[in-house]
């Protein structure tokens, strides 16, 4: 593990302060993602700015609004009895992440910037463009039975890892962030970027810059939510697929729906075109199989994951007819 400085911000600004200064830092909180990445040679950092001493943590509502702190810890969120009533898919959807003692560690705010489980890029041998620009992507012709069949470039195909992500997405939430430039606000569709030809860059955030914390709308779609995760085994796992879903309905027709998917896609993936197909119809399995479609409609499946186009329509089936009471 190469060497790196180390230092304990008092505040948020004094945190912006030293990262924007310092060439090659990096924020850390609980560092559950962080420190293994550095320790395998996958990420190097020259300088660390550890900010578990700000006061980032809440968990508080207001009228219109959940908001949490940015040092809030995934299990104080997950089992929040207020997230858990008003926003089930947030607490499900952390509670299918990772293993209590992650859940215990790692902040949200590194939750939603945790990198990708491609095995190509965590390991420091291989080729891979994402963590050595230019250098190729082994993933497009050989093992990709995790990789995203949405979103992907011929430069990447790496699918996004965090489930809360997912969840955010389905919910319109919006990141705060603090930076040099002082203080700004990027709706969670606007956060994470396509791979294209420079998938190194993952999201909005600009150098220095801080995620303070995220805001979530408080809706009565909110509160009827639901997230399903598919993995290879029950616990410490990432998704195969996943479907973050919000549902309101007038009698049986969908009045409104919200939708996200996970392990598809190289980034939460969010497609206004399946809710479009949903909106205004009786929710049915036939209504249901044809938004499934929509999903896949440009899919680009490799050798070893096209199982996941089949995959994800059972995936939103089944989610859509627990919420909606579809038999
Ligand atoms: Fe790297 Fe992306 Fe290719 Fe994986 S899919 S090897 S992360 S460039």
């Amino acid at each position: 593990m190469r060497a790196f400085g180390y230092s304990v911000a008092g505040s948020p600004a004094e945190a912006v302060r030293i990262a924007a200064g310092t060439p090659g830092s990096a924020f850390v909180a609980g560092g559950t993602d962080l420190l293994n990445l550095m320790r395998d040679g996958a990420q190097a950092h020259d300088h660390l700015v550890d900010v578990n001493d700000l006061d980032l943590d809440e968990v508080a509502f207001d009228s219109g609004r959940l908001r949490v702190g940015a040092l809030a810890r995934m299990r104080q969120v997950a089992e929040h009895s207020r997230v858990r009533r008003e926003f089930p898919v947030l607490s499900e959807a952390l509670l299918a992440s990772a293993s209590p003692q992650v859940r215990n560690m790692a902040a949200i705010g590194g939750n939603l910037l945790q990198r990708t489980r491609c095995g190509y890029f965590r390991d420091a041998g291989s080729a891979c463009n994402k963590r050595a620009p230019g250098s190729g992507c082994p993933a497009l012709t050989g093992c990709n039975r995790g990789h995203a069949i949405l979103g992907g470039s011929d430069h990447c195909i790496a699918a996004h890892p965090s489930d809360l992500a997912v969840a955010l997405t389905a919910l319109d939430a919006t990141v705060h962030l603090l930076g040099p430039g002082g203080e700004r606000a990027v709706p969670i569709a606007g956060f994470y970027l396509l791979p294209g030809s420079a998938p190194n860059r993952e999201n909005a955030l600009r150098p220095g810059e801080l995620i303070t914390r995220v805001d979530v709308p408080r809706t009565s779609l909110a509160a009827r939510s639901r997230y399903l995760k598919l993995r290879d085994r029950a616990t410490f796992e990432f998704a195969v697929v996943s479907v973050a879903a919000a549902l309101r309905t007038r009698g049986r027709v969908v009045a409104d729906v919200r939708l996200a998917f996970g392990g598809v896609g190289t980034r939460p993936w969010r497609d206004v075109r399946v809710e479009a197909a949903l909106r205004g119809r009786p929710l049915t399995r036939r209504a249901i199989a044809e938004a499934g479609r929509v999903l896949v409609r440009d899919a680009v499946p490799r050798e070893e994951n096209g199982f996941k186009v089949e995959l994800v329509q059972r995936a939103l089936e089944s989610v859509l007819g627990d919420l909606g009471g579809v038999r």
